[in-house]
């Protein structure tokens, strides 16, 4: 069986919302928890291809998956649930999951940060939740501390500053939650 890891302060919560959802007959399967840098340059990696036109391939990329060094998995404080298939979400099973984490993640400091209906970043993922409570903080001392310079080391890395990767898309969240 594959381990996911989390950060340590996230675990209770989770734990407290995995079993009340388990209640009302939600299962919230983690797909992915914590990414290290290199996990995500493999998955990046696996996606970017060389071009004529790097900024159209790592757009496209950038659809679904952050570039490393500016994914939010690597904080520790986030879990992609139940499944990362759109259709997942159109079945009668997946519409009632997601409205359950709609209705009650929230009492346990879990939000969806790429919701829809935001004007820039990533598309919606109904699966993505960030617990709220720590990875506030760590998203401030991001903008504080990370540059352009630190977003490097993976294949197709030129294009973040073009494409915005810190303004649109680590920021690019739901609007609510940078308040
Ligand atoms: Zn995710």
């Amino acid at each position: 069986m594959r381990k996911e890891y989390i950060h340590k302060d996230v675990l209770e919560p989770f734990i407290a919302m995995y079993e009340a959802a388990e209640k009302d007959g939600v299962r919230l399967g983690i797909i992915s928890a914590f990414r290290s840098f290199d996990t995500q340059k493999w998955l990046w990696n696996q996606r970017y291809y060389n071009s004529s036109n790097p900024i159209s391939v790592a757009s496209s990329v950038l659809k679904y998956l952050a570039m490393p060094g500016t994914s939010r998995h690597h904080w520790g404080t986030e879990v992609d649930l139940m499944s990362t298939k759109l259709y997942y979400y159109e079945t009668d099973d997946g519409k009632y999951s997601y409205q359950w984490l709609i209705d009650n993640a929230a009492d346990f400091g879990f939000y969806q940060v790429y919701n829809a209906g935001r004007k820039t970043g990533y598309n919606e993922e109904k699966w993505h939740w960030s617990y709220m409570p720590i990875a506030k903080e760590f998203l401030l001392q991001y903008e504080e501390k990370i540059t352009y310079e630190d977003i490097v080391g993976f294949n197709g890395c030129e294009t973040a500053q073009e494409l915005k990767i810190i303004e649109d898309y680590v920021l690019g969240i739901d609007s609510l939650l940078l308040e």
